[in-house]
């Protein structure tokens, strides 16, 4: 979701188009001319494709909006070649509310269906007379471009009401099951049928005549589903807990002056993935930063391999932190928690920043830390 370009901001909701968006239009555009299309030709199907994805916009703010209507913001929406996100600042906890946000997104492709449909209406024209019953492939021209622009938002709509979680379909069922079971259990029900789903969609699109763009909605559908029962099933474990309930009191205290020499024995001694560095002076005992072990093991590899050209070329393009010591190695960076802390605010706040341990700061002393890795053990168990 990183790279992508702004475009600007719709009821103000920023709109970005992800960068590769413009590979899709080149991809029809080379369609198109392999098939010997003119260049009006290649104009119309390039239109046709940006006329789609102007629904598409509308469709994920009928989600927005009508979020926005239950208090729900939304950071932004993204165009994606596959379709576009609305990323929701959160989801309604009221099944009822889910499920109206849900329908909002196809209702506005259902919207604009029946507009086109009472356009064919008043002037008499049939929907499907212009569409040749045998082509090539897709052409659109003057004369077919609101038919097929119709037929594709019936399509966004029956391919949208597939419960296939998180699609909307699957979100409406969601909602639905959560009327009856725990939000965690409907999640994961719906969670694990999108899941389905995204394997028969795989499956669909290496068959004769299947599409490729297919495999990536299924890759995506896989991934989100597995990604949202997750966070739901952290959301229920973690409610109500704070700090103190999971916060270790024995940690390894990392001295700032090591090298990286010294530093395997305090590797193998533990599991730890994340340690708090030190000053010590004879009266006290400071903390100065945090480490985590993925960048001390990066700089043990870095400083073992130095010589490598393939390394040189490498840090010619990509800064690389040539620290030998702790001191240079670490971050400085420290944030305390206090042991009432709620602790799904700290687990965000961890994953946020992707620091693998905090430290408790209690009555003056630093009395434990909250590791990542052991909150999510503790969703594995509970959750
Ligand atoms: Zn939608």
């Amino acid at each position: 979701m990183k790279q992508r370009l702004r475009l600007g901001k719709i009821s103000g909701i920023p709109l970005y188009v992800h960068w590769t968006f413009p590979l899709l239009i080149a991809y029809f555009v080379y369609d198109g001319m392999s098939r010997g299309m003119d260049t009006t030709e290649l104009l119309w199907l390039v239109g046709f494709v940006l006329a789609i994805f102007g629904c598409v916009v509308l469709h994920e703010l009928g989600h927005s909006l009508s979020a926005r209507r239950y208090g729900i913001g939304t950071e932004d929406i993204t165009l994606l070649p596959i379709g576009g996100v609305a990323r929701l600042k959160s989801m309604p906890k009221q099944p009822w509310r889910e499920i109206v946000v849900a329908v909002m997104g196809p209702m506005v492709n259902v919207a604009i269906a029946t507009a086109l449909f009472i356009y064919f209406l008043l002037t008499s024209q049939g929907i499907f007379d212009t569409i040749p019953e045998e082509a090539d492939g897709l052409v659109i021209d003057q004369t077919n471009f609101l038919s097929w622009l119709f037929i594709t938002n019936i399509g966004l709509v029956i391919f949208n009401c597939i419960p296939a979680f998180p699609m909307d379909g699957g979100r409406v069922l969601r909602g639905l099951l959560a009327l009856r079971f725990r939000r965690v259990t409907a999640t994961k029900i719906a969670s694990y049928l999108g899941r389905a789903f995204a394997i028969v969609f795989a499956i669909f699109s290496f068959m004769p005549g299947g599409s490729p763009m297919l495999i990536l909605i299924a890759i995506f559908i896989y991934v989100a589903a597995s990604q949202e029962y997750y966070s739901v099933q952290t959301e229920e474990a973690l409610e109500g807990k704070t700090v103190r309930d999971i916060m270790r009191t024995q940690f390894t205290l990392l001295p700032i002056d090591k090298g990286l020499n010294d530093i395997t024995p305090y590797l193998t001694s533990t599991a730890e993935q994340g340690f708090l560095v030190v000053e010590s002076t004879e009266e006290e005992t400071d903390l100065r930063g945090i480490i985590t072990r993925p960048t001390i093991i990066r700089a043990l590899k870095y400083h073992k391999n130095k010589g490598h050209f393939l390394l040189k070329l490498l840090s010619r393009f990509r800064k690389v932190n040539d620290g030998f010591y702790i001191r240079e190695l670490m971050n400085t960076r420290i944030e305390y928690v206090d042991p009432d802390f709620n602790l799904q605010q700290v687990y965000h706040q961890m994953t946020h920043q992707q620091t693998p341990v905090m430290p408790v700061y209690e009555n003056g002393e630093v009395t434990g830390v909250v590791d990542y890795y052991q909150i999510r053990e503790y969703v594995k168990l509970n959750g």
